[in-house]
């Protein structure tokens, strides 16, 4: 079974061919970073009109790496939602438009459930069940996975999510958009010892999580310098946000571990490139003994794998694929509406 997957929820246009048998085939991905970039943040008509720009060569190019044609594919995978509405349409009037004229079925896939699954395309795939750390841009949960659409949720953030926080503490560090790999490099070079933030939540007792407090302590930090000539303190600064940040995911990873008894903990979502989490968190599975697993770099952040991916477990799992042609994008979904083993759509 071929499928070809399709995401354009945000700023990046990917699309992907995953074989049920041979695995992943081709991906390719456009990121709109630069093209934002000067606005400061995305802008959404920009970024639909960008999505419709990319969609055919991408698909053109992952159909001739893989070395297949469009008679090949048996389902269309695309990202239903959550994301910006404008830039969701793009992507699944193509695929229903697509799907139509080839007379195959479409899967709309959640886009969490896209990142969630991510770490299963790597060589040393995750199995179920595991606790699940999804961190990015605009989201931060812990959950308990137990199987396609078996999610149960432990607990999430209160306010920002992860990423955001690295965006905008990086954004009041003075770097560009979207700033939190930028940080996480700065920090790199930041003495953990010169500043103390607040790891805010970090015994609340429940798997909840916030972060605006946390981008406050910084923007209260960075006013204190103003005048500071020091060219090292926005790189301690920046370390001083990525241990307490850093230190707030790995400790109520870790609790969520221990509430359910599980051993395994995957790690989804842009932040979970993040090297200081990973060196966290695999010191804390060597001492306790539990395995931890990410999705490989290049599916962190947003890409069509990820989505092919999610349609192609959901097929298997039984989800009923949609015939094509009509179609409705939901930006605004929360993950656990996707009931135990029910259709994404
Ligand atoms: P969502 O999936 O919640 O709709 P999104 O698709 O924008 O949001 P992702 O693509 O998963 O989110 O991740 C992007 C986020 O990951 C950004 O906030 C980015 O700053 C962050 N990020 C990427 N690399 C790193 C890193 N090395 N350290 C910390 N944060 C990072
Ligand atoms: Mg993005
Ligand atoms: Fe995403």
């Amino acid at each position: 079974m071929l499928i070809l997957g399709i995401e354009s929820s945000c700023d990046e246009t990917g699309i992907a061919l995953y074989d049920s048998a041979a695995g992943l085939l081709a991906h390719a991905l456009h990121s709109q970073v630069a093209m934002h970039a000067e606005y400061g943040g995305v802008v959404p008509e920009l970024a639909s009109r960008d999505h419709v720009r990319r969609v055919v060569p991408l698909l053109r190019s992952t159909l001739e790496n893989a070395g297949k044609s469009l008679a090949d594919i048996d389902a269309i995978a695309y990202t239903r939602g959550p994301g910006l509405s404008g830039a969701l349409l793009v992507g699944c009037a193509f695929a229903e438009a697509l799907a139509l004229a080839l007379d195959k079925p479409t899967v709309p896939v959640h886009h969490l459930e896209g990142h969630l699954l991510s770490p299963l395309l790597s060589s040393d795939p995750p199995v179920f069940p595991f606790v699940a750390l999804l961190v990015s841009g605009g989201h931060t949960q812990l959950m308990k996975v137990s199987g396609v659409g078996a999610y149960e949720l432990l607990g999430e953030t209160l306010d920002d999510a992860a990423g955001e926080a690295f965006d905008k503490s990086a954004k009041l560090l003075g770097l560009p958009y979207p700033g939190g790999a930028l940080l996480s490099r700065l920090a790199e070079q930041g003495d953990p010892a010169r500043y103390t933030l607040p790891r805010p939540m970090l015994h609340s007792g429940d798997l909840d999580f916030s972060f605006s407090g946390l981008k406050t302590a910084v923007l209260t930090l960075v006013r204190e310098h103003q005048d500071d000539p020091d060219a090292q303190f926005r790189a301690d600064a920046a370390r001083a946000f990525q241990e307490a940040i850093v230190e707030v995911l790995v400790k109520k990873s870790l609790k969520a571990l221990k509430q359910t008894g599980l051993q395994r903990l995957v790690v989804a979502g842009g932040v979970g490139a993040n090297r200081q989490l990973r060196a966290s968190l695999d010191a804390e599975a060597r001492r306790r003994r539990f395995r931890v697993h990410y999705p490989e770099l290049e599916y962190c952040t947003d890409n069509g794998a990820m989505i092919a991916l999610a349609g192609c477990l959901r097929l298997q799992a039984g989800t009923p694929a949609k015939p094509a042609g009509a179609f409705a994008v939901q930006p605004r979904w929360p993950l656990m509406q996707l009931a135990d083993g029910a259709a994404a759509c």
